[in-house]
């Protein structure tokens, strides 16, 4: 019998924490922590993640404040108003809705971010920090994969990971953050030559690719604990994971479902991350 990993019901319970720590910190600063969300274009996807956001800030006592521009906003415009929000006082944490339009360079608005204020965990100081082993904004996905491990207390060190994915957003901070945790790591990608041999050995799976019901039963291993990060579409249309969650989930001993698993968890390391950034500029003052 396999146990589902519930991130939603996890992460209500988290979120309920955070608030009752924001009320305290508004008791003690006469402020509450305040994110700045900035959203360009009208990308339905992109769109619904940011009223996620917006909805978890207000469930947690965290201000929002939201950016929309245009689609054709240019790339100069764009960096004025990040670094007015890295100037704003007011502002602890800000956040960049990806993707941008193509004329707009990711990585540049996401290096112009502060990294006091990179409560996505994305700017290059971040991403060294989490490599050095230095405290740091960890970028929330692979974060919230954490948490979820340690709330369903699943063992990690000495596990075997292998990691499907290597985007610097999730991929790659997932195996860092889990080789922090002691597992044995493997990162596979698009050119790993036998996908399903090296699936077949994670005793922690974690599948961050990007496409709809990629990872069979077959490519499972009896008892592992997996880890769906994707959010695709189904031919009907319908909201899935990169996991064939169906076949696969009697082979596992813990899987996260979707939606309702990894998703709701990256929003609630975005508050989190939010007050610590909040905190942070504070006990410095
Ligand atoms: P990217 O497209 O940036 O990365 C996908 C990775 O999958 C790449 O490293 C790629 O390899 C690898 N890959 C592609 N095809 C194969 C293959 N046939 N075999 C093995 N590896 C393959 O995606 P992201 O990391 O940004 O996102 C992954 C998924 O997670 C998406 O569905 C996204 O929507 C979702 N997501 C969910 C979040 C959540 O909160 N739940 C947050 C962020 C993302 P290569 O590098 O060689 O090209």
């Amino acid at each position: 019998m396999y146990e589902i990993i519930d991130g939603k019901s996890l992460s209500m319970r988290l979120r309920a924490e955070v608030a009752a720590h924001t009320a305290e910190l508004e008791e003690k600063y006469g402020r509450r922590p305040c994110l700045a969300v900035i959203l360009v274009g009208n990308n339905p996807a992109s769109q619904t993640y940011v009223r996620n956001k917006e909805r978890a800030c207000e469930a947690c006592g965290i201000k929002s404040l939201m950016y929309s521009f245009n689609e054709d906003i240019s790339e100069e415009q764009l960096i004025k108003t990040v670094n007015a929000l890295n100037a704003d006082e007011g502002v602890d944490g800000i956040l960049c809705q990806l993707p941008l339009p193509c004329h707009i360079s990711e990585e540049k608005i996401t290096d112009t971010i502060a990294p006091e204020k990179d409560v996505d965990g994305f700017s290059p100081v971040s991403l060294g920090n989490l490599l050095s082993g230095k405290d740091s904004f960890l970028p929330c996905t692979p974060a919230g994969i954490i948490e979820m491990l340690h709330a369903y207390s699943i063992p990690v060190s000495g596990k075997h990971c292998v990691v499907v994915g290597r985007s610097n957003i999730v991929g790659k901070p997932a195996a860092l953050l889990m080789l922090r945790e002691n597992a044995t790591v493997t990162v596979c990608h698009s050119h790993t030559k036998d996908l399903a041999e090296e699936t077949r050995r994670a005793d922690i799976l974690i599948a961050a690719v990007g496409r709809p019901k990629f990872i069979t039963a077959d490519m499972i291993k009896e008892g592992a604990a997996v880890i769906d990060v994707g959010i695709n579409r189904s031919e009907d249309g319908k909201l899935c994971g990169d996991v064939d969650f169906e076949n696969a989930a009697p082979k596992c001993s813990a899987i996260t479902p979707v939606p309702g698993g990894v998703g709701p968890m990256t929003v609630t390391i975005l508050m989190k991350n939010t007050v610590k950034a909040f905190e942070k500029r504070f006990a410095e003052k």
